[in-house]
Formats: C-alpha cells, structure tokens, sequence
C-alpha cells in the first residue's frame, strides 16, 4: 500500500489501521502567565507531553522569531484534552540543531 494522507489528521499513513493522534488545546506563554481561552489552538499528537512540544514548536514557527529555540525566556506549555478540563502544564525547552551543507567546489 502506498502511503496516503489521512483526511482527518493530515498524516502520512502507511498502514489501514492507522488512528488519529487525539486533539489537545495548547497554550504556549511566558513564564507564570495564564492563557485566556483563545491562547489556546488545537494540535494533533499523541499525548499531553507530545502535544505541549507540538504546540510550542507551531508557536515558535509562526513568531518567526525562535524564541524557544535561541533560549530566551521560560516557556510554558498548557495542555488539556478539552475546553472545560484542567489543564497540565509543560515547561519547554528547545534547541537549535546544526545543519551542514557540503558542495563540491568546481575546479
Ligand atoms: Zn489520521
């Protein structure tokens, strides 16, 4: 079978007995801050600690500034499986990883 995307979770899948990862709410804020209700946004994962480094690594991506990933500021992921349930909090952490490129130089 060749891999197609799931319509539901937009993952690759490979297999027909494929389930989709669970939808968690994520609030990723600065240090003792609380998240209103619309800070959080809705990310597929696994489970809560999956979802609270998804959601970070979304947040970090849409800023556009890296700001987990440079190691500024403390950061704080909130993660509850539904708008009324309390939530868990996460302390997150990133790092950057190198990339190395090597092409060859034409005599
Ligand atoms: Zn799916």
């Amino acid at each position: 079978m060749t891999a197609e995307r799931c319509p539901t979770c937009g993952e690759w899948v490979f297999s027909k007995y494929h389930r989709c990862n669970p939808v968690w709410l994520v609030a990723i804020v600065e240090g003792e801050e609380q998240p209103a209700d619309d800070d959080y946004s809705e990310v597929r994962a696994a489970d809560e600690g999956d979802a609270a480094a998804t959601g970070a690594e979304e947040d970090d991506s849409n800023s556009a500034e890296y700001s987990v990933l440079k190691g500024h500021g403390a950061y704080v992921a909130w993660v509850k499986a539904a708008a009324d349930t309390k939530p868990r909090r996460f302390k997150v952490t990133g790092e950057a990883v190198p990339h190395y490129y090597a092409e060859e130089i034409e005599e």
